[in-house]
């Protein structure tokens, strides 16, 4: 790559059922140029997230699929190095979602600038960024912890789950996570306090499960859908809630996912079941952010990333999510700090 070269990786074909390092193509082009509103910027840090996969796809009830040919949307932490803007200057740090390429145009009514001082640089899209906002709005806002709750968590040891886990422990909750692998398991329960683990490939869950949650499940926080939640609904407590956070588990079907019949636990308990989308919640960022901050800077939050280094690399990594081979925060190193 030179000084005026951008590489971008771009949607060369829609991956039916798992992705696949052919659905992707690097190409190849000249920087792009900004206009009056804009910056030019430097990708640093890039976000995998498994919502990228939807926007893979056609279903238009998500956000519009990603055009073939085009780069992959993604957020990424960036470095302005040229601003048509007044509120940007070059050197500033900003968080768009500026997608998977060296460098990219963002406007700058859209782009947030980072504080470096609340965190390092990855952080603005880890757990000070999206996945962060995910875990303590949708939790605090549709899970309504309280002390005492039992709460149950699955993909726990990801980016939205292991940062969802803590915040329930800080609310004084029994913290309860399903996820995958002895590693993780460890990692859950002896560096971020989790109460009990659950490895999801290992025994009989729905035992596990209940054996774990003597008193019933008040707030499942659902991260993946599929078979889980044949173990989940029948232990709600009364007046459960569950946050509809993700469905990772069926992201890659090509048939349309058995729903099991929850009806009578959610009747008899009178849980609320409700959807979450973290874009809904744009006006409870900052103050979220602020907290996720504080708590981090006192060392009562941790988080882990996962990072693989270099654009091109992103293709494979991606896959990473969906067989549970990452570990924490997916990320990729585009360029140095
Ligand atoms: P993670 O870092 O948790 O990575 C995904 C994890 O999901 C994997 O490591 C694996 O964990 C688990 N997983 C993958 N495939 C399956 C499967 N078939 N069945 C069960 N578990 C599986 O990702 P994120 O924290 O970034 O995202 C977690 C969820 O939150 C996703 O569903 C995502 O779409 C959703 N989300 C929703 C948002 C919203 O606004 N609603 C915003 C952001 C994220 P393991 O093997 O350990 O179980």
């Amino acid at each position: 790559m030179t000084a005026d070269t951008n590489r971008q990786i771009v949607l060369a074909r829609r991956p039916v059922g798992a992705p696949q390092e052919t659905d992707f193509r690097l190409v190849e082009g000249p920087v792009p140029t900004p206009a009056d509103g804009e910056l030019l910027v430097r990708t640093i840090w890039l976000s995998l997230d498994p919502y990228m996969r939807l926007r893979m796809g056609t279903d238009l009830r998500y956000y519009p699929p990603i055009p073939l040919g085009e780069a992959i949307v993604g957020g990424a932490v960036s470095r302005v190095v040229e601003s048509r803007h007044p509120g940007f200057a070059p050197g500033d740090i900003v968080d768009d979602y500026t997608g998977w390429q060296d460098y990219a145009i963002a406007r700058g009514a859209d782009a947030r600038k980072v504080d470096p001082a609340l965190g390092p640089l990855s952080t603005a899209v880890g757990v000070l960024g999206m996945p962060g906002l995910t875990a303590y709005l949708g939790l605090v806002k549709v899970g309504r912890p309280a002390p005492g709750d039992t709460v149950v968590i699955s993909a726990a040891a990801g980016a939205v789950g292991a940062v969802a886990g803590q915040v329930a422990k800080i609310a004084g909750c029994r913290v309860v996570g399903i996820a995958g692998g002895a590693e993780k398991l460890r990692y859950l329960t002896q560096e971020l306090g989790f109460d009990a683990v659950i490895d999801r490939h290992e025994g009989d869950l729905p035992a596990a499960l209940a054996s774990a949650c003597p008193d019933g499940i008040d707030v499942y926080f659902e991260n993946v859908g599929g078979p889980i939640g044949d173990a989940i609904y029948p232990l709600l407590a009364n007046g459960a809630r569950v946050v509809i956070c993700g469905g990772i588990s069926h992201y890659n079907a090509t048939e349309p996912p058995r729903v099991a019949s929850h009806l009578a636990p959610i009747l008899f308990t009178e849980t609320e079941v409700k959807g979450f989308n973290i874009f809904s919640y744009g006006a409870h960022y900052e103050h979220a952010r602020r907290r996720l901050a504080r708590w981090l800077a006192d060392g009562r939050i941790a988080f882990r990333e996962d990072v693989v280094d270099g654009l091109e690399n992103a293709p494979v990594a991606f896959q990473r999510l969906f067989d549970g081979r990452n570990f924490g925060k997916l990320l990729v190193k585009v360029s140095a700090e």
